[in-house]
């Protein structure tokens, strides 16, 4: 089995459709990787392009470590499974099975060997005298199946397996694919336009729309943080309830009777300078629940429909904000007497906010927040019983702090791989899923204790493989201390130090840092933007470095920057232009 590779790969095809546009995307070993979206968005001509079945318009494909953009589909050593099967109809099943290897002049005795050992994996050893007229739609698809199987390919190709079959045997054939994949540990690319089985079977999902990469991500942080309306409401059933709002404040105005107030741990991740702006809500139907006359966000004079599926109960009613019905999910049996007027509650640290462009305003993993128990001393914090802060009490930011559980709040960007502090903080994490930016890679992980997540970054020629070990460390000085609630009562020290200034420029995704000091610029990989301020002419942006160092850079103003944004730098350009 080998990794797969897309470098900015595009396909348009004769009269100027533009069916793949820029997509990027590196499939781990082993990987079980899904591309989903509404029909006609690419999914199918990007899995062609990988099979060589389509020629790529521009961009570079990797399978293993080799290039293979003028490489022959049959050289490629990948298997593809369609969703009409594909099989020669006048043979018998075994042959089916065999076909590949007989034309590579495999010894009967092996192919014997081979097709019934496949046969027993995929439970079809009393259909080999068959023909595929003589079996059922599943049948059909698990001879396919093994035909691929058989020949013990770089990498699995699904196009819409399932389609053609009913909704019984599709559930059936989702959970038995998943499982070959386990037995195969192979790299598996899936294409289906079916939400549900993209959420149900594949270890990281490719949203794609309009030829573009929306997002690429776990199941859950696709779920949990999709980056914008249209990643939003195609995941998720029923979908993602969408309403109008403006921000005044701390609220969210709905109409002119109705408001919700934000949770501090939604303000906490909202990115700033959207206060009295047109913004977009959603909540999930999940995330709403009945709540009492003394504490309620939305009072409903009366139910539309409700639909009742056994374990849970779907509630259709009219809210402010929105002009279509609002999907309320409830995950009990409600009775009959449910008929209205009813009080309902919204979980505020859920909700989704986008801006006017249907990009979510809220920032993704910036800050990992560990549990740790805190213990004061004197005027020193000790934290887990390892890490001392000293002088704790003069940097607090609450006179009442007792011992007690707490967090620390550690930057994605301010994790290192090597220790470079006696006294550095230390997890141990294992690697769930990545995401490979331009210049850095992104890993998802977990830690062993509670099963914590935690995002970090670092740079892109260091790799990782899903389910590996990895020492993360951090300097106590990037902490923040927090109590449970995440609340922040210590901010690290480096927010107080001097600021240094210096000019910048922005051009197409690299990021120019004009500077003096060579050697200084040259420790800036990437930064992550804190802050921004508006100068007359310029921007401000406030930003740390990796190693969690601040910078504050001037802009050009027509440059789009935002908070949360990862800078990367280019230096040696800026050199040259400067000898010249
Ligand atoms: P999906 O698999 O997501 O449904 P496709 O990859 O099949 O989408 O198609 C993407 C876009 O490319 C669509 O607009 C489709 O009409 C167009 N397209 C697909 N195949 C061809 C072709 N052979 N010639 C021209 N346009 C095509």
């Amino acid at each position: 089995m080998a990794k797969v590779t897309l470098v900015d790969v595009s396909k348009v095809y004769k009269g100027n459709v533009r069916a793949v546009s820029d997509f990027n995307l590196e499939i781990e070993d082993g990987e079980f990787i899904i591309f989903v979206g509404p029909s006609g968005c690419g999914k199918s001509t990007t899995l062609r392009m990988i099979a060589g079945l389509e020629e790529i318009t521009s961009g570079k494909i990797y399978i293993g470590d080799k290039l293979v953009n003028n490489i022959e589909p049959r050289d490629r050593d990948i298997a593809m499974v369609f969703q009409n099967y594909a099989l020669y109809p006048h043979m018998s099943v075994f042959d089916n099975l065999g076909y590949s290897l007989k034309c590579h002049h495999e010894k009967k005795e092996v192919i014997k060997e081979k097709v019934n050992s496949v046969a027993k994996l995929l439970n079809i050893e009393e259909l080999l005298e068959r023909k595929p007229k003589e079996l059922s739609g599943g049948q059909r698809q698990r001879v396919a199946l093994g035909r691929c199987l058989i020949r013990n390919p770089k990498a699995f190709l699904f196009d819409e397996p399932l389609s053609n079959l009913d909704a019984k045997l599709r559930v059936q054939m989702r959970s038995e694919i998943s499982k070959l994949h386990k037995q195969v540990a192979g790299t598996f690319i899936y294409v289906t336009h079916d939400q549900t089985e993209a959420m149900t079977m594949g270890d990281r999902i490719v949203v794609m729309k309009d030829g573009f990469v929306q997002q690429i991500d776990t199941p859950v942080n696709l779920y949990e943080h999709p980056v914008n309306v249209f990643v939003a409401t195609f995941l998720g059933s029923p979908q993602m309830n969408i309403f109008k709002v403006t921000l005044k404040g701390d609220k969210l105005i709905l109409d002119e009777n109705t408001s919700l107030t934000l949770s501090e741990k939604t303000k906490n991740k909202m990115m700033e300078g959207y206060d009295e702006q047109n913004l977009i809500l959603g909540i999930r139907p999940s995330d709403f629940d009945i709540a009492s006359e003394e504490d309620y966000d939305f009072y409903v004079e009366k139910i539309d429909l409700i639909e009742k599926l056994g374990n849970e109960t779907l509630l259709y009613l009219s809210l402010p904000g929105r002009e279509e019905n609002t999907i309320v999910s409830l995950k009990m049996d409600m009775g009959d007497d449910l008929k209205g007027p009813i009080y309902l509650k919204v979980n505020k640290d859920k909700i989704h906010l986008f801006n006017e462009e249907e990009v979510s305003i809220l920032k993704i993993n910036d800050y990992n927040y560990i549990p740790v128990s805190l213990k004061l001393e004197e005027n020193d914090l000790h934290i887990d019983k390892k890490y001392v802060i000293k002088d704790f009490l003069n940097k607090s930011l609450t006179d009442e702090f007792t011992s007690e559980e707490g967090k620390v709040r550690v930057p994605s960007a301010a994790f290192k791989l090597e220790r470079e502090n006696e006294d550095d903080f230390e997890v141990e994490v294992e690697i769930r899923a990545k995401d490979v930016r331009s210049k850095s890679n992104v890993y998802f992980a977990r830690m062993k204790k509670d099963q914590i997540r935690i995002t970090f970054m670092c740079e892109k020629d260091k790799h990782f493989k899903v389910g590996e070990k990895v020492k993360l460390y951090a300097s106590l000085t990037a902490l923040s201390v927090c109590d449970k609630d995440e609340n922040v009562i210590m901010v690290n020290d480096e927010i107080n130090k001097p600021i240094i200034d210096v000019e910048a420029k922005k051009i197409g995704q690299e990021f120019y840092v004009v500077h003096e000091d060579k050697t200084f610029v040259k420790a800036h990989k990437y930064l992550l933007v804190e802050k921004l301020y508006d100068l007359n002419a310029k921007m401000l942006l406030v930003s740390r470095d990796q190693k969690n160092e601040y910078l504050t850079l001037r802009i050009d103003r027509n440059d789009d920057f935002f908070n949360g944004m990862l800078l990367y730098t280019k230096v040696k350009k800026i050199k040259k232009e400067k000898n010249k």
